[in-house]
């Protein structure tokens, strides 16, 4: 990357590989589904989907039990009933009930249910999938043998309940050991006239599950349902139907979906749109399934790496901007371009596209890389707001602050603590000669000498003013403070920085004073800073390169 420090394409390949891996961890642990969720359904609930008038519900709703009788029915009912359908000119029925055995003490209403059956040649029942026993495999709940053959066809009625209790999704295909059975939306649309059977159908196909066990439930091309509001299709009493005062033009050339809408019977589900309450009846579901087929609206769900794939480009791609010109320059203005982006067109392509991708775990990771960088900045200018700026070590507040804690410290523990006043000999004369930039240097050599001895994480070096450094050395008594000061002193003198106006030696050389608060021998405060200038002064004296000490008082 041309014109960026190194420093700063390292940081950069660092941030693409955590958040590489962040999304990916998000994606494989499905840690986002919940907001997925929710982004989905606010998105959904703001379309309007379109409505396929040849749709109609016959519902079996309270007023139809109140007046016909409990649930369920006699056949010989729902006999009449498509027969009044047939001759209004149906398109095809659903008849979602079931009719697994023979109805105890009425073979009349069984055999007039067949006969009503075949002559309608169009219309279809349920099958079920049903749990054994609780908790047990699934077995497959088909009507009764006379009234199958006389369907014209059966479709699975599985629906799958998110872990948030909605029903987002249907399976176009299901059934146990291979996935056979239409749903029977599918079912109904294909026994219409004109149905294509072959048409491919829309849904995300069963990734590869190599043979199945036998007694698995199988789930094939799987869909988002676009759900229509709530009540937007047309519906008509089922009482209303069977005593032929419902005007016929409501169902001819109709798909009728004939269930229960009462609600003591059937419970309902939540949909994206309903959220909790008020649920809709299974009926509706299927009228919505049937309208997503009819209408060609049905939503796919993208294939994994067509999830995986975009969700990583679109976290690294606020570092790929990044530095650019304008607005680029502002992390959190690349992060915020690069959400919304997302955020837009997954809109875009769920509106249009008819594909769903969740675009949650991406945001989570655009959202935590802004967070992280915007600490790593505050990190970084609170600690420009203690450091100096030329030598690096810590500024006087730093310095003063951390003394006086310090000072704190080694009474309450009753160890020993040191400080260190160095002081450049004769630096006045090298600026003289050398220029200020030449004494800057002197001054970040020397810095970097200390930096070499005082390593205890507590020790702390710092610029005490103009060319006096100061060093604070926790637990350390004077013996060793004289020792590191005088090391230190030697050092400096080995780098034989030439100064030739220096009357002590044809080098920079240190003075450096060494005081210490031992609270074992001086219980009462101290002015630690004031005895090290002392000793400082005696130094310098003493004719300068090197340590003095001054004794606490007894
Ligand atoms: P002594 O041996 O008594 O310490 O003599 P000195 O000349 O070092 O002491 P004095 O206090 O007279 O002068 C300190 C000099 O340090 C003055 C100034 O030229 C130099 N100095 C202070 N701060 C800086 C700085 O940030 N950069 C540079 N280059 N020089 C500085
Ligand atoms: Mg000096």
């Amino acid at each position: 990357m041309p014109g960026l420090h190194r420093h700063d394409a390292a940081a950069r390949m660092v941030a693409a590989l955590l958040a590489t891996l962040a999304v990916c961890v998000l994606l494989s642990l499905q840690l986002t589904w919940r907001a997925d969720a929710w982004i989905y359904d606010a998105l959904l609930s703001r379309f309007d989907q379109p409505v396929d008038p040849r749709i109609a519900i016959v519902a079996i709703d309270e007023r139809s039990l109140s007046e016909i009788g409990r649930w369920p029915w006699s056949r010989g009912v729902h006999a009449r009933l498509l027969d009044r359908l047939r001759h209004a000119g149906v398109r095809g029925i659903a008849l979602n009930a079931v009719f697994a055995e023979p109805a105890t003490g009425d073979p009349a209403g069984d055999a007039a249910l067949a006969r009503a059956l075949a002559a309608t040649g169009s219309t279809v029942l349920p099958v079920m999938a049903e749990p054994s026993e609780p908790g047990g495999m699934p077995i497959e709940v088909m009507p009764m043998p006379p009234l199958a053959e006389a369907a014209a066809g059966l479709g699975q009625v599985d629906v799958e309940i998110d872990r948030d209790g909605i029903a987002r999704r249907a399976y176009l295909k299901a059934g146990l050991g291979s996935a056979y059975w239409p749903s029977l939306a599918l079912a109904l649309l294909r026994v219409g006239p004109a149905a294509a059977d072959d048409a491919p159908l829309p849904g995300l196909r069963l990734a590869g599950q190599p043979g199945p066990l036998p007694f698995q439930w199988v789930r094939d091309h799987h869909i988002l349902v676009p759900y229509a509001e709530p009540g937007a299709f047309t519906r008509v009493s089922y009482l209303d139907v069977l005593e032929g005062t419902v005007d016929p033009a409501l169902l001819r050339d109709r798909w009728v979906l004939v269930g229960v809408t009462a609600a003591g019977i059937d419970h309902g589900l939540a949909t994206p749109r309903t959220g909790g309450v008020p649920r809709v009846p299974a009926i509706e579901y299927h009228a919505n399934l049937l309208n997503a087929l009819a209408t060609g609206q049905a939503i796919a769900p993208l294939p994994a790496p067509w999830r995986w794939l975009p969700s990583i480009a679109l976290v690294l791609l606020p570092l790929a901007l990044y530095g650019g010109p304008g607005p680029w320059r502002r992390p959190s203005a690349v992060t915020a371009a690069v959400a919304l982006a997302t955020l837009l067109g997954c809109a875009l392509l769920l509106r249009y596209g008819r594909y769903w991708f969740p675009p949650a775990a991406t945001l989570a990771v655009l959202a935590g890389g802004c967070l992280a960088w915007t600490l790593t900045r505050l990190r970084q200018s609170q600690h420009l707001a203690h450091s100096d700026a030329l030598t690096l070590l810590a500024n006087r507040r730093m310095f003063d602050l951390t003394l006086a804690r310090e000072l704190g410290a080694a009474r309450r523990s009753g160890r020993p603590l040191s400080l260190l006043l160095v002081d450049i000999d004769h630096f006045k004369h090298y600026n003289d000669r050398h220029g200020h930039q030449a004494g800057d240097e002197v001054l970040r050599r020397i810095a970097g000498a200390i930096g070499s001895h005082a390593r205890r994480p507590r020790d702390l070096a710092a610029r005490y003013g103009g060319d006096e450094l100061a060093v604070i050395l926790p637990e350390t008594t004077a013996a060793a403070a004289e020792a590191l000061a005088g090391a230190l002193v030697d050092d400096v003198r080995a780098l034989r920085i030439p100064h030739p106006d220096s009357d002590v030696a044809p080098c920079i050389t240190l003075t450096i004073g060494v005081a210490t608060f031992d609270p074992e021998r001086e219980p009462g405060p101290v002015d630690l800073l004031k005895r090290a200038d002392a000793a400082l002064y005696r130094g310098k004296h003493q004719g300068r390169d090197r340590s003095a000490a001054v004794a606490a008082p007894a």
